[in-house]
């Protein structure tokens, strides 16, 4: 066809694309990071994707660090999760039926997230997205508790549910925004905001509010301020105080979960692999990313005793026309098998590489920064001290990340558009992969030190 509208191009520029797309689509995009603003200049309109590599519409190949946000963790395009995928779709792509791979992927989560006798996850309700996920847990802390309000934490991305937006981080972080237009004042104002790592304002909201707090729902390790690990014993120590106070705990896995070990960050506290969390269990827990490998499935699972307060059991309603579609519980069970202990010590090692050579090419350029990481999960700020919050994080010299972030995509590499996103490597980032990502960073370093 020679319709202008109808196809792809190869002579097509990235450029053309975004003046085309900003035609049809606001800003271009389908999701607000996606288009550069806070880094400046075009965005690489994609067209192809394999192991640790992105390829855009010009034909440039780049090695990615993005990895879809996380659920690439096996690589793009693992050929396994391909065929799963064809398999599944072949016997047709959504039935608004019961499906038996539902509940193998049920039965799988619930074996994989469990660390000795301790199994958080006795029941789980999948859903098509990470937002709809943390939606419908809050909505199920309210309906069983009884109570109205959540308190949440400055910095934490939950997707952009009304309540979850105030002092979110990711793309309100980005774009230096405190919440959203279009959330009413009465919704705003049942969410109390909270410092991260701040045991005494939580005690204290519990104390100003008493018998109101539903839930407080956190990011099992906060990913989208840039990576802040909690403090050691900080998660425990909420679960100690919703249980005291008849509240819950809602831990958000849905950037953590499958990516930074097997049984998500949760899994790494459990097992002493990180400090300071032996010992305690969320009420409930969010999945999304890494669950679905790359399609659209998310899933909250929790204590079956409250996971039977959804509907058709309980009176808290949730429901979706695509949730648990086959295609997509096909992609997770297949990736979630693909994903044992040798892809995880893969990438524990390349993210380990990747953060220290980039910090040690920043030092020798003379750039202040901090580099924060939570398991595998990593990034940089411009800080001269490690950052602890929302606050810290964002008083950094953010103006140092666009050029170090153009001077790696002219190399090759394509970083998150943004200084408040974690980095992410795959299982498939080898050591030719390595190689381009260090060969860039002297050059980046430069830059940001301009
Ligand atoms: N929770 C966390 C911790 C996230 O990182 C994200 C997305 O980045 C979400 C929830 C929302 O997930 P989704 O983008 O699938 O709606």
């Amino acid at each position: 066809t020679t319709s202008e509208t109808s196809t792809t191009n190869a002579s097509t520029t990235n450029d053309q694309y975004f003046v085309r797309a900003k035609a049809s689509i606001p800003g271009g995009v389908n999701s607000p990071v996606r288009a550069y603003g806070s880094v400046g200049g075009t965005p690489r309109f994609l067209v192809s994707a394999n192991g640790p590599y992105v390829t855009d519409a010009e034909g440039r190949e780049y090695v990615d660090l993005v990895a879809s946000w996380g659920p690439a963790i096996l690589g793009h395009a693992h050929p396994t999760v391909v065929s799963a995928v064809q398999e599944a779709a072949a016997r047709g792509l959504s039935f608004g039926a019961s499906t038996p791979g539902e509940t193998e992927l049920a039965e799988l989560v619930r074996s994989r997230v469990s660390v000795g006798d301790q199994a958080p996850i006795e029941k789980i309700r999948m859903v098509s997205t990470g937002t709809e996920a943390t939606m419908t847990a809050i909505r199920l802390a309210r309906g069983y508790t009884g109570r109205d309000l959540l308190v949440k934490f400055a910095g934490h991305y939950h997707g952009h549910s009304d309540s979850l937006l105030a002092e979110a981080g990711s793309g309100l972080a980005t774009l230096a925004l405190p919440g959203s237009a279009g959330i009413t004042a009465e919704t705003a104002a049942q969410t109390i905001v909270l410092p991260y790592n701040d045991l005494d304002a939580v005690r204290k909201a519990f104390d100003e509010n008493s018998e109101r707090i539903a839930a407080v729902i956190v990011e099992a390790a906060a990913a989208n301020m840039g990576v802040l690990a909690p403090d050691p014993g900080f998660n425990k120590a909420l679960s100690e105080i919703t249980t005291q106070q008849g509240a819950l705990l809602i831990v958000d896995e849905v950037l953590t979960g499958f990516r930074v070990g097997p049984a998500g960050w949760w899994g790494l506290e459990a097992s002493g692999a990180v400090p300071g969390g032996i010992g305690w269990k969320p009420d409930l827990v969010t999945f999304g990313k890494v669950i679905g490998g790359g399609m659209p499935l998310a899933a909250l699972g929790g204590r079956a005793e409250i996971m039977d307060y959804l509907a058709p059991l309980g009176p808290v309603y949730q429901a979706g026309t695509l949730s648990g579609n086959p295609v997509a519980v096909a992609a997770g069970i297949a990736t979630l098998q693909l994903a044992d202990a040798s892809v995880y010590a893969r990438i524990d090692e390349v993210a380990a590489l990747v953060a220290r050579e980039t910090s040690a090419a920043l030092s020798r350029e003379g750039v202040a920064h901090s580099v924060q990481n939570a398991g595998s999960l990593f990034s940089f700020s411009f800080t001269h001290g490690a950052p602890r919050d929302y606050d810290d994080v964002r008083a950094q010299e953010a103006f140092r990340y666009p050029p170090f972030f153009h001077a790696m995509l002219d190399a090759g590499v394509n970083l998150p558009p943004s200084v408040f996103e974690a980095w992410f490597l795959t299982a498939a980032h080898d050591d030719r992969a390595v190689g381009r990502i260090l060969e860039a960073l002297p050059g980046a370093a430069r830059a940001a030190a301009a």
